[in-house]
C-alpha cells in the first residue's frame, strides 16, 4: 500500500502567527517546547461565552438555551474576571440579546452550528482547519456562513482572510455543488456592523491555491527572527522572549545609535 503523502497542516492562527512574528510562530510550532497558558482576559471571555450562546441559540432556536450557557460559562469560578458582577458579564447579555435579535432576522431552510474540519488537498500538499459559526442553507443552490464577532472592533483584511477559509470548510462539509454560491458575513454582535463577501467555488479553489503558496513560504523559511511590537501584549510566550522583554525594559534604543541620528529618517 502506497504511504499516505505528507500534508502540511495549516490554520488562520498558523498562518497569522507567521505574519506576525516569525519568532512567535518557532515557538509556536517548530520547538517543541511546551505551550504556555493562554492568557485569558475578560474580553476573551465574553467573546467565547457569546459564541457559545450563539451555538445553542443556533441549534435549538431557543433564546433561553444560549442565555443559560452564557450565565453557566461566566459564572465559572475560572472565569470570574467576566463573573457576574462585573460590567463584562452586562456586556456579555447586551451582546447575546444582539445575537438573538441576529437569530431571528435569518429566514433559511436549515441551519448549522459550528462546522469544524480538516480541509486536505493532497494534490497540493496542504491540510487546511477551520471553522463556521453558523451555516443557513437559503435555497438548493445557494448558502450563507457567519462568523460572529464580539469585539470592539474588526480588522477588515483578517475577518475577510477568516471568511475565505470558513468557506473551505463550508464546501466541504456539506459538499455543496460547484454552482453553489456563498454569502460570507462577518457580523459583529456589537456593532452591528457586516463584511460581506460573494463566494463561488472558483474562489475557493483561488484560496486553496493562495495557502499552497504561503505554506511553501513557510517552508522555505530559515531565520525565525522577533519583531516585538503590540501583538507582544498577547502574545502566549512573552515571558520567554528575550527580545519582548528587553524592549519592556530598554524602550527604542536603536533611536540613540548614531548611524540612525545622522539618517534622519524621522
Ligand atoms: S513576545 Fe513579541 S517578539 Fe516575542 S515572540 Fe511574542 S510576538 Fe514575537
Amino acid at each position: 500500500m502506497q504511504p499516505e503523502p505528507f500534508l502540511f497542516r495549516i490554520t488562520f492562527s498558523k498562518m497569522e502567527s507567521f505574519r506576525r512574528c516569525r519568532k512567535q510562530y518557532w515557538f509556536s510550532y517548530i520547538s517543541g517546547e511546551d505551550w504556555p497558558p493562554s492568557r485569558e482576559s475578560p474580553a476573551s471571555l465574553v467573546g467565547n461565552g457569546v459564541h457559545r450562546a450563539m451555538q445553542k441559540l443556533c441549534e435549538t432556536g431557543d433564546p433561553r438555551d444560549g442565555e443559560h450557557e452564557l450565565d453557566l460559562y461566566l459564572r465559572m469560578p475560572s472565569h470570574a474576571i467576566a463573573g457576574p458582577e462585573t460590567e463584562h458579564y452586562v456586556l456579555a447579555r447586551e451582546i447575546y440579546a444582539n445575537g438573538v435579535k441576529a437569530h431571528e432576522s435569518i429566514e433559511s431552510e436549515a441551519r448549522f452550528a459550528e462546522l469544524d474540519t480538516w480541509v486536505p488537498a493532497k494534490s497540493r500538499g496542504i491540510n487546511v482547519r477551520s471553522k463556521v459559526d453558523r451555516a443557513d442553507r437559503l435555497s438548493a443552490d445557494r448558502w450563507q456562513l457567519i462568523d460572529w464577532k464580539t469585539g470592539k472592533f474588526d480588522l477588515d483584511d483578517r475577518v475577510d482572510w477568516q471568511l475565505d477559509i470558513a468557506h473551505l470548510v463550508l464546501r466541504t462539509m456539506m459538499r455543496l455543488p460547484k454552482e453553489a454560491s456563498v454569502r460570507a458575513l462577518g457580523w459583529n454582535l456589537r456593532s452591528g456592523e457586516q463584511r460581506v463577501r460573494e463566494l463561488t467555488r472558483d474562489d475557493a479553489v483561488r484560496t486553496v491555491d493562495y495557502i499552497m503558496r504561503f505554506v511553501r513560504t513557510i517552508e522555505g523559511t530559515e531565520e525565525w527572527p522577533a519583531t516585538p511590537g503590540p501583538a507582544c501584549t498577547f502574545c502566549d510566550w512573552r515571558d520567554r522572549c528575550s527580545e519582548a522583554n528587553q524592549l519592556g525594559e530598554t524602550g527604542i534604543d536603536w533611536l540613540d545609535e548614531d548611524w540612525e541620528k545622522e539618517s534622519a529618517p524621522f
